[in-house]
């Protein structure tokens, strides 16, 4: 049995995106939201494998973070499909749009 990384990294997404959407709504146990979003975040840089989508260079986690391709507001302009990872470099330059990631930076 060969199961291909990207797919088990795409699920992975889905499987931290949900317990995410859990969390959000008061019903994560013990995981509170931040951890559940850390949780999620992680997931989606390495199923980029930690590739900037903008500049395409590999970063290390703590260089990097993600972003919603297509801006929604909504808690589904969360959801893997729209998640792109982007390098704090890229980001600065880009003029920003995740506000916390002082907070969420990955020890
Ligand atoms: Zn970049």
């Amino acid at each position: 049995m060969s199961a291909d990384p990207k797919v088990l990294a795409a699920m992975d997404c889905f499987h931290r995106y949900y317990r995410f959407r859990e969390a959000a709504r008061g019903a994560g146990g013990s995981q509170s939201r931040y951890e559940a979003w850390l949780d999620y975040k992680v997931a989606i840089l390495r199923r980029d494998e930690q590739r900037c989508s903008v500049c395409g260079q590999t970063r290390s986690m703590t260089d990097l973070d993600v972003r919603p391709q297509h801006p929604s507001g909504s808690a589904e302009g969360l959801s893997p499909d729209n998640l792109v990872s982007v390098c704090v470099y890229c980001d600065r330059s880009a003029g920003v749009m995740l506000r916390n990631r002082r907070k969420s930076r990955l020890a």
